[in-house]
Formats: C-alpha cells, sequence, structure tokens
C-alpha cells in the first residue's frame, strides 16, 4: 500500500469512528428518551446542549424535545 493509499484508508477509519459515534449517541438519545442535560451522558442531545452552553451561556431555548 502506497503511503497516499494509507493516509486516505486512516482517514476513511476516522470518519466511521466519528459516524458510529453519532449513531450510538443517538441510539442511546432514543434509548433514554426525554431527560434533563445529565453530567457525563453521552447521548446527542446532551452532546447537543453541551455544544449549545459553550457557544452561549445563558441560551434561549426555544426547541423542546
Ligand atoms: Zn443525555
Amino acid at each position: 500500500m502506497k503511503a497516499g493509499e494509507e493516509a486516505e484508508a486512516a482517514r476513511k477509519e476516522e470518519l466511521r469512528m466519528i459516524v458510529e459515534m453519532i449513531d450510538a449517541s443517538m441510539a442511546l438519545a432514543v434509548k433514554k428518551g426525554k431527560h434533563p442535560l445529565t453530567n457525563g451522558c453521552g447521548c446527542i442531545v446532551c452532546a447537543e446542549r453541551r455544544k449549545q452552553l459553550i457557544r452561549a451561556p445563558e441560551p434561549e431555548w426555544k426547541y423542546f424535545l
């Protein structure tokens, strides 16, 4: 395998892992159902809320699950 191909394969593997992580966090959110932001919770909803909290310290929630 050439060096360029190896880098390409590594990139694809990384992408696959990210997609699997997102899939797993979505599945976890569905399994847990509606719940408040929980420290250490790895579901997609909590992850998104944490991201929002970092972006805006006092977010105004317009959407609810
Ligand atoms: Zn959660």
